[in-house]
């Protein structure tokens, strides 16, 4: 997969671009204040796979918190600013590495400039966030969907302008939509109109079983056409459940490296003679806590039961009653029904 070819960010030491993987990234859901618990949550969230942290910091209080928050983890993080040019030179000053900006929400282009010219003397990068929810002169009522593409692209030609015009350059373009078909659409004009890298996201995507398949199908596309440098997936609830979706479509595209077993199953059908769906819950919950890179599948026939298991570092083929163990293609046993799990584990000890 060839990405396109971007600018380089440096986000407190993690670069974002086309020449680094890509940066999965999610945001704290609990008070800034509360530092301890915040802490905890970033601690999980680097622990799931997150490279970047985000944190909101509508107040002082959260701000003054961030410099706590920053000396306590080992992951840069990310000020989401919205209106206040205080918060955003607060949060820069505080340590941030990165903050989040709607140059449309922020009052005046002093304001702005004030935030460029401290982010400059920081070396902070500036996210430019654009939402179709929030567009500076978008009546939504008014202004047609299929319009709406081409109002985010203008916002942020003028935005983009505004920075390079103070010669600040350390940027990455993100324009959100709740919307999977203007999602793809609006991130492809900005692929074709900016060198910059690009943050995706499709924001509001609903509660995590709701989110999940827009989300890939979203960002799946986008990257699998090469665009795409960070990614943050939304879902309402706990933010380690969205970076576990955000990983799992980086790793279905290969651009994750997997650290977990994967497990292939037939979806079964009339041919199969034993009940492949609990075999593979229990398989599924005998590996669960193996963190080996391990492909297993699990196959209800012979029909395409050695096929898989070629490409599998172990296989089960169920027959009745019984089923026939591969190891990396090669048929190595034939065990009874009953000791596949068993069997299974055994030759995955070995692996
Ligand atoms: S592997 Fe066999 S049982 Fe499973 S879906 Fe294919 S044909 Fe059906």
């Amino acid at each position: 997969m060839t990405r396109r070819t971007t600018t380089t960010v440096n986000v407190g030491g993690v670069h974002i671009g086309s020449q680094a993987p890509v940066v999965v990234q999610s945001m704290t859901k609990v008070p800034t204040t509360d530092v301890a618990r915040c802490v905890r949550q970033i601690n999980r969230l680097v622990e799931a796979g997150c490279g970047l942290v985000r944190v909101a910091v509508p107040r002082r209080a959260d701000t003054q918190a961030l410099a706590k928050i920053v000396a306590r983890v080992n992951v840069p993080l990310i000020a989401d600013i919205h209106f206040s040019a205080d918060r955003a030179v607060e949060a820069i000053e505080a340590g941030a590495a990165k903050i989040r900006l709607n140059p449309g929400n922020v009052k005046s282009r002093d304001d702005l400039h004030r935030i460029i010219d401290s982010a400059r003397a920081h070396r902070v990068a500036v996210r430019i966030g654009v939402n179709e929810a929030s567009i500076r002169d978008l009546s939504r009522a008014a202004v047609p969907p299929a319009q709406r593409t081409a109002l985010m692209l203008k916002e942020m030609r003028q935005y983009v302008r505004i920075f390079e015009k103070r010669r600040f350059d350390p940027l990455v373009l993100s324009a959100k939509s709740s919307d999977t078909p203007r999602t793809i659409e609006v991130n492809r004009a900005i692929a074709e109109a900016f060198a910059y890298p690009i943050h995706l996201g499709l924001t509001h995507a609903g509660l995590p079983d709701d989110a999940r398949i827009p989300s890939a199908v979203a960002l799946g596309t986008l990257l699998a056409e090469g665009i795409g440098d960070t990614i943050r997936v939304s879902a309402a609830g706990d933010p380690v459940v969205e970076t576990k979706i955000a990983v799992e479509i980086l790793m279905s595209l290969g651009l994750l490296a997997r650290r977990q077993v994967e497990l292939v199953v037939c979806p079964t059908c009339a041919r199969s003679e034993i009940d492949i769906v609990s075999l593979a819950r229990k398989v599924k919950k005998a590996v669960a806590g193996i963190d080996k890179p391990l492909r297993i599948a699990v196959m209800g026939c012979i029909v395409n039961g050695p096929g898989e298991a070629a490409d599998a570092d172990l296989a089960v083929c169920a027959g009745k009653g019984k089923g026939f163990l591969y190891r990396h293609g090669r048929r190595i046993a034939t065990v009874p029904e009953d000791r596949i799990i068993a069997e299974l584990l055994r030759e995955l000890a070995g692996l």
